[in-house]
């Protein structure tokens, strides 16, 4: 039998925090349980936001915690490529189209549909365009004026070619809803690919059996099943894990820099207090 893969898969666009540190080390304590794999991901496709000294810095505290992950690590700014081959065969399905709206159009029109419009599951308001109703004319038009336009997954079309869908959580069947997250987008207007787009494809590509993540992500996975039914790819199991939250009772953000591990590690900090700290032993 082949032994399970896991993975941890940071964003390098700031310090990992104890949020990260329960992260990796339910990853690696899994993994180690069942004779697993541990893998490595840098998911930095956003290259206004990631930086080299975070990258190093998610390795030191990652060696610090006792962590170890296999060679070589996937980064996935090196593999737009495969995005970019995903994207076509979505778009060959009839299942994606181009959005030109800036994020102030967007804010505008979301404030003319009034309080009342819907949101996805992290508060973010649906895409409220009209770009979907563009002829494939007008739609080259645009893109032949030199338009920046993100490509957005008609999910409407989606679900009618995939029926009803759900996750394995923990053992067990989890519906998926991916219309509460309206057409999503899988091509930023800069980047030949989206979070939803990439966490997919490199799960898939790595072979990863089991995605062990912050319970923040728990509904995003509605938009991963969609696409591994679309692109033919595995489905992993799930298990979304508790969050740790601040003293206010909001989740960790890489900008506070009081839970850094890199600062609790320079007041003193042993890996085995941050486990402690994170609630595991
Ligand atoms: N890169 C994502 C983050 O840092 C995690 C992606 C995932 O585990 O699916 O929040």
């Amino acid at each position: 039998m082949t032994p399970p893969v896991f993975r941890f898969a940071p964003s390098p666009n700031g310090y990992l925090h104890l949020g990260h540190a329960l992260s990796a080390l339910l990853n690696a304590d899994m993994a180690r349980a069942v004779g697993g794999r541990m893998l490595l991901r840098i998911e930095d496709i956003d290259a206004s936001r990631c930086r080299p000294e975070y990258e190093t810095a998610i390795y030191e505290d990652l060696k610090w915690l006792g962590l170890e992950w296999e060679q070589p690590v996937r980064r996935q700014s090196e593999h737009f490529d495969v995005y970019r081959d995903a994207l076509a065969k979505l778009e060959a399905m009839g299942l994606l189209y181009p959005s030109f709206e800036s994020r102030s159009e967007i804010a505008a029109l979301v404030a003319a549909r009034g309080a009342d419009w819907p949101r996805d599951p992290d508060g973010a308001p649906l895409y409220p365009g009209a770009a979907k109703a563009l002829t494939t004319a007008e739609r080259e038009r645009i893109i032949a004026a030199g338009a920046p336009y993100a490509l957005r997954l008609d999910v409407a079309a989606a679900v009618t070619k995939t029926g009803p869908l759900s996750w394995t959580e923990n053992g067990a069947a989890q519906p998926a809803d991916p219309s509460a997250w309206g057409d999503v987008v899988l091509a930023r207007k800069d980047t030949p690919a989206s979070y939803h787009l990439a966490v997919t494809l490199d799960d898939a590509a790595q072979g990863v059996t089991d995605v062990v993540r912050g319970q923040d992500l728990f509904h995003a996975t509605s938009v991963h099943r969609v696409l591994q039914i679309l692109l033919g790819l595995p489905a992993p199991r799930y298990h979304h894990h508790r969050l740790i939250l601040d003293a206010d009772g909001r989740k960790l953000s890489k900008s506070t820099r009081s839970t850094a591990l890199c600062e609790l590690r320079a007041e003193g900090a042993s890996p085995a207090s941050i486990r402690k700290t994170v609630g595991l032993d």
